[in-house]
Parts: structure tokens; sequence; C-alpha cells
């Protein structure tokens, strides 16, 4: 059935002489991983056609991986294929512009929330889109081709969805699908020094978050970070939330929760909810979000609906725990 989809967007790689890819706003090493892979897969294969990558609002910790291509005039746009990566709604797509191509595809990996596009490939077991990128160069490798650089991106996809290969989906498919990309050539010293080095700053900033932490009766950690927070410790956006990976290993905390003030006028809160062994998309999904069973975001507006998410939350891990054994 995969196979059948991977042949299926093949062909329309191959029908078309420019192709625009897009990806999620707010994004992360995976959406730009799996855009610049494919984005490289296809121009080493298809040196003859026109591939676009264009979003200007890439993550700071990820620029090292390079800008993405200037925008472009609408008749750009007008007539060729979109392909969409790591993107479960059309709401998140960061390029608007994807409505002015010919025909829309979308590659991912999300619990589906909806259909967008003309066609789909969603695997939601995959712990990764950068992996189905590597399946589909897989598939069709010799007449596919992949370098080191396009490699490293893929890598850098796989290694940031699945937390270093920690994560539950991570399964011996990933670990092949890794492989390919290791035998192509990934410098992982450089890699994971620019993933995951930290400045000292950085380091106050988390026994800030372990300082102020809180649990709910049934066992929720979470943190509330809000602006004044981050303008102490001088933290971008993304910075501050990325603490939610600073509360996911606490004995008994099945679920964590980071609630971080975005700053904007409507004053909304960004939620980062992720557990182990119970599934917490209901609750995203409750709250103007979704995502992964284990691994959702959320948009609340007030203290009081973050209060309401908490309980929510508590009300289920609390359920979780009187029904299953063998949780810790
Ligand atoms: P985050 O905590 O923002 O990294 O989100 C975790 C996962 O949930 C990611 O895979 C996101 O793509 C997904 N996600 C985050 N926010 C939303 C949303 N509002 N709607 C649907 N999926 C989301």
């Amino acid at each position: 059935m995969s196979r059948e989809k991977m042949e299926h967007i093949l062909e329309k790689i191959k029908e078309y002489d420019r192709i625009m890819l897009f990806r999620h706003i707010r994004n992360d090493g995976d959406c730009v991983g799996a855009s610049k892979g494919l984005k490289r897969i296809i121009q080493l294969s298809f040196p003859e056609k026109e591939v676009y990558l264009i979003d200007q609002n890439t993550a700071q910790y990820l620029e090292f991986m390079g800008p993405e291509d200037p925008e472009v005039p609408d008749e750009i746009y007008e007539g060729a294929l979109g392909i969409v990566v790591d993107t479960a709604s059309e709401a998140r797509i960061s390029n608007p512009k994807y409505k002015l191509c010919k025909e829309l595809i979308k590659i991912d990996h999300h619990i589906p929330l909806e259909d967008y596009g003309d066609f789909s490939w969603v695997e939601e077991e995959r712990p990764s889109c950068s992996e189905m990128i590597v399946a589909f160069y897989d598939a069709f490798r010799p007449e596919l081709k992949l370098d080191s650089e396009g490699a490293t991106y893929l890598y850098t996809g796989m290694v940031t969805d699945t937390g270093r290969f920690k994560y539950s989906g991570v399964n011996g498919d990933t670990l092949r699908m890794g492989a390919i990309l290791l035998d192509i050539g990934v410098d992982t010293d450089i890699l994971f020094a620019r993933l995951y080095l930290e400045a000292y700053e950085y380091l106050k900033f988390k026994a800030h978050i372990y300082e102020r932490m809180q649990i709910t009766p049934n066992g929720v950690a979470y943190i509330y970070i809000d602006r004044a927070m981050q303008k102490e410790f001088n933290l971008s956006l993304e910075q501050a939330s990325a603490c939610i990976g600073n509360l996911d290993s606490i004995r008994g905390c099945i679920s964590w929760i980071a609630f971080i003030e975005t700053g904007d006028e409507e004053g909304s809160i960004r939620v980062r909810l992720r557990s182990r062994f119970v599934h917490i998309n209901s609750i995203a999904e409750n709250y103007h979000g979704g995502g992964h069973a284990c691994a959702s975001g959320a948009t609340v507006y007030s203290r009081e609906e973050v209060e309401a998410l908490l309980a929510d939350t508590d009300a289920l891990v609390k359920e979780y725990k009187e029904t299953h054994e063998d949780w810790l």
C-alpha cells in the first residue's frame, strides 16, 4: 500500500518540471530536515527540474542547515506540483502560497486530523517524516540519489523527532533507515554538537525550571513560563519552549506539560504535551491542537484554560494508572 503511494509520488515528481516544497509553521528539525532532504533528492536525481523550498522562518537552532530559497513571483507556483511534508492540517502550512500549485501532495506521519490536497501518503507509525523520505529514497534507489548533504538533513530530522532514537515509535525500520544515511555519510560529532550543546545561561534557566516545576495530584509534571521569565533569561520563544524536554524523566509522572506565554496580542499560551504509556493527543485536540499519541501541541488563551487542561490531563492519568500496571 505504501509502495503504491510512493510510486504515485515518484510519477508525479517525474511528470512536473517544477516542484514547490512546503512544511509547517513553528518549524522543527523534522520538517526542516524532511523538506531539505527531499529537495536534495529531487535535485540530485532530476537535475533538469526546478525545486523550490520557500519558508523564511527557520528556527534559530536549525539555521546551520542553511537558508531556504527567496520568495518568487506567483507564476512560479502556478502550474507546479506542491509537496507538503510533516504537516497534519492545512492551517499549519507555513507558506500560504501552496494554494497556487496545480496539484498538492501530503507526506506526513501525524495522526490525520483532516485531509487536504490531491493525494496523501500518511504513515502514523513512523516516528519522523524524515524517515518516510529516506524510505522513499530507499524504495527507488539507484534511480533516486542522495549525498552526504542530503543525508545530514534527513538524519537531523530523524534524530530530533525521535529524541536521539529514544522515543517509543522507534523500531527496526527507523534504525535501518538511519543506517542508510550513516552509510552515505553523516558527521554525527558536529551534528550532535550543533544540536545539543547548551549555553551556560541556558543551564541556569534549566535550574530555574527544576525549582519551579509542579506536579498535579495524580502525577502530571508541569511548568508555566511567563514573559517575565523569558525576559529574565533572555530566551527566544523557541528556547523557552524547549524546556519541555527537561520534565521527561520524573518517575511516576507519565505526562508532562509546558505552558509558554507567546507574547502575542491574543494572549495565547503555547502548550506542549508529552507522555509515556498514556496517550494525550485527545487532550490537545480539545484545546485547539493535536499531534501524536505521546507528543502533542495545543494553544490556550487564559489561566483558567491552563487549569482546565491540567485538570483534564490529571483525570486522564488517574484513570490510566488505575486501569494499567507496568507504568513508571
Ligand atoms: P510541539 O509540542 O509543538 O512540538 O508539538 C508536538 C507535536 O504535535 C508536533 O508533531 C506538532 O506537529 C503537533 N502539533 C503541535 N501543535 C499542533 C496543532 N495546533 N495542531 C495539530 N498538531 C499540532
